[in-house]
């Protein structure tokens, strides 16, 4: 009777440590998704950022091949500027001048194309300095947040091991049988112990009759919860 009496005792003790380890475990949690959260913007800022300066690449490397075909087409125009003077015929002549003018037209056209991608690469490079800063904007507050996610840690982890020493402690005091019972429930579930409110569970809100209410106060053995299963105690 009485090591019944000493171990409901004992679990209301084990409760309050779970209860504060689980809200230690649930800021850190907390913690963790907000630094999380701050590293997917981070990490869409610099695809963005990267998308740029492959844009601004890719453009670049456009407008240096109409360059060059421009430079090509102006040494074939001289080319044949250069025949002009020795042909033997006015239709070789005329060919000639047709491929000219054919060149001419494609230089153009190429130049206004050229022109084009000389805009949008501008608009490219326009927007690169805003994307820089705010990237660089965000890397300070993403290192910031992961240095007080450490600093938490750190700061916790004394009272985690001083919760966790107390709780074994306070576990090998329990009958084997109780303890069995209390790390079963645990394994599925925190906090193992549920007060009884008025009528009901704490935990899972059921109606629990007056008898077994009547029962659980005497804390003369240990008495679940036929809902939630927790091992219920008597709060005052
Ligand atoms: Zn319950």
């Amino acid at each position: 009777m009485i090591g019944i009496n000493n171990d409901i005792a004992i679990l209301k003790e084990i409760q309050k440590i779970d209860c504060e380890l689980s809200s230690l475990e649930q800021e850190k949690q907390k913690k963790n998704n907000d630094y999380l959260k701050l590293k997917e913007s981070f990490d869409s800022i610099k695809i963005e950022y990267d998308k740029l300066q492959e844009d601004q690449k890719l453009t670049e490397l456009e407008i240096k091949k109409f360059e060059q075909s421009n430079d090509e087409l102006k040494k074939r125009i001289e080319n044949s500027r250069a025949r002009m003077f020795g042909v033997k015929s006015q239709k070789e002549f005329d060919a000639l001048k047709a491929e000219i003018k054919t060149n001419q037209n494609t230089i153009s056209e190429n130049e206004n194309k050229e022109l084009e991608l000389m805009e949008k690469l501008e608009k490219i490079k326009e927007k690169i300095p805003a994307l820089m800063q705010k990237f660089e904007e965000m890397n300070s507050v993403l290192e910031k947040q992961l240095s007080e996610v450490d600093t938490y840690m750190d700061s916790i982890a004394p009272k985690i091991n001083e919760l966790t020493s107390k709780k074994n402690e306070l576990l090998m005091q329990l009958q084997p049988r109780t303890k069995q019972i209390y790390t079963k429930i645990l394994s599925v579930k925190t906090p193992a112990l549920a007060a009884i409110i008025g009528t009901t569970c704490s935990a899972c809100n059921v109606y629990i009759p007056p008898q077994t209410v009547n029962e659980v106060r005497k804390e003369t053995r240990i008495y679940t919860c036929d809902s939630c299963k927790r091992i219920l105690y008597w709060q005052e």
